[in-house]
């Protein structure tokens, strides 16, 4: 790793190494090999686009690091919502975030747990990422049509049966969202400049006034924590 556009963290990276790459929550988490971590936050439009170093500079770039092999990571951010951090050895970034719902400790019973007790409209609480970490506004969703569930239930509410069920939900829109790659339902691209897929598999999102998968019904948007919310009024419940 030997260049980077911005100065100052271009001298604490001179040297180091990419030892892996991972996710917590949202964000995508560069391991280096001084035990040291990138990461970094997309938000709305933000890219990691991994490029030859004698290529075009990608549009928008705002940071890009070189490498001795002859790529480049460029970190595109359109909108400057975006960030990337550089995070210490034994520096504790993550405690503000809750469990991964991809996790194995993310069973039945501790979803159960964690929404004991909770008033918060349940498609809010998929939201809260100190809640459940990774969850947006699409997959929560997607995840609450598939069990059947009405968005604004409170959290605590729900029948240990539909826990399970949304629990099943959560998890099959995640995994088949990352199969595919993501959703470009606006500009999303991965690190290889690829759109997702996933935005052909929605079956709510962005679906106003469309009939219903499921029953035929009309699916109808409305706003719930100040976040769009597409569903079925017929069969979530
Ligand atoms: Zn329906």
């Amino acid at each position: 790793m030997i260049a980077l556009r911005r100065p100052s963290l271009a001298k604490q990276l001179a040297g180091d190494r990419i030892a892996a790459v991972g996710r917590r929550g949202k964000y995508p988490v560069i391991e280096l090999a001084s035990g040291r971590k990138l990461v970094v936050s997309l938000r709305m439009t933000g890219r990691l686009i991994v490029q030859r170093q004698t290529d075009a500079l990608y549009p928008y770039t705002n940071v890009f690091i070189d490498f001795t092999d002859g790529t480049r990571l460029a970190f595109a951010d359109v909108r400057r919502f975006g960030r990337m951090r550089l995070v210490q050895k034994e520096e504790m970034w993550d405690s503000e975030l809750g469990i991964e719902p991809l996790s194995r400790e993310f069973d039945i019973p501790r979803f159960a747990a964690i929404l004991k007790g909770r008033p918060t409209a349940i498609k809010a609480f998929l939201l809260d990422q100190r809640r459940i970490a990774g969850v947006g506004n699409i997959y929560a969703a997607e995840a609450l049509w598939v069990s059947q569930i009405k968005p604004a239930t409170p959290a605590g509410k729900l029948s240990r049966e539909r826990v399970g069920r949304l629990h099943a939900a959560l998890q099959a829109v995640l995994l088949k969202a990352i199969e595919m790659r993501g959703t470009s339902s606006r500009d999303y691209v991965d690190a290889e400049g690829m759109e997702g897929g996933f935005q052909n598999e929605l079956t709510v999102y962005g679906r106003a006034g469309e009939p219903c998968p499921r029953c035929k019904k009309p699916l109808v948007r409305t706003v719930l924590a100040q976040r769009g919310t597409w569903w079925c009024r017929n069969c979530q419940r």
